[in-house]
């Protein structure tokens, strides 16, 4: 499936404009209800080259009133497993599915996932991440059914890399467990951190064959 970002106007344009140019229009968003009750739209944030993007569920409280993602306490989380592989949140970028918070942080509608996430593939368009990182069940089970794939249940998903392409674009994606299913229930705890390592694993995979290519380029 394409992704809208061909648009003749648009080719010559730099990534931050294009990206400044989807969350004005978040901002201003009244194509579901959401946006009644929300303080702020979170369209995300980080660096618009990173190798990694993470694809969390909504906004919750803190993110409404900041307009930022993961900054509660479910974010600290993802900063501390972040340092712990030797990243911060400048280094990725950090999106989600719905760019506005659910009334009491509810499940995500399908309608509501279906009318937001053409945001999220335009953001994924401009970032072109090598890796994808989704966070719970909602941003993986959308990047699935996006490549066709069966979407099971997260426990069975997570631990393992996915090959995909998405818009045209190789990424391998790593379903994890949401850093909100840890403040819950510590059990997940030690596979999040295992699934970090993975990330770290990954991501060391993909700058050693950068490297190769660009020795091989210089002949
Ligand atoms: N949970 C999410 O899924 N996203 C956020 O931005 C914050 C909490």
């Amino acid at each position: 499936m394409g992704i809208d970002l061909t648009r003749e106007h648009e080719a010559h344009m730099p990534k931050r404009t294009l990206m400044e140019n989807i969350a004005t229009k978040i901002e201003a968003c009244h194509k579901c209800d959401l946006w009644k009750q929300r303080n702020n739209a979170v369209p995300g944030e980080g660096s618009l080259n990173a190798l990694v993007m993470f694809i969390g569920e909504a906004p919750g409280y803190y993110e409404d009133v900041k307009g930022q993602p993961f900054v509660g306490a479910a974010g600290k989380l993802l900063d501390n497993l972040l340092s712990d592989i030797g990243l911060s949140r400048k280094d990725v970028f950090i999106g989600n599915v719905l760019k506005c918070r659910p009334p009491e942080n509810r499940a995500p509608l399908t309608k509501e996932i279906k009318t937001c996430t053409p945001y999220l593939d335009q953001q994924i368009g401009i970032v072109k991440p090598k890796i994808i990182v989704t966070l719970g069940r909602y941003s993986t089970s959308y990047i699935f059914s996006k490549v066709g794939l069966k979407t099971e249940g997260i426990t069975k998903l997570r631990g393992k890399v996915y090959e995909i392409k998405l818009f045209g674009f190789q990424i391998s994606l790593i379903p994890m467990y949401h850093p909100a299913a840890v403040l819950y229930n510590v059990k997940y705890k030690d596979e999040l951190e295992r699934d970090f390592q993975l990330l770290k694993s990954e991501l060391e995979e993909y700058q050693r064959k950068s490297i190769d290519n660009n020795k091989h380029k210089m002949g």
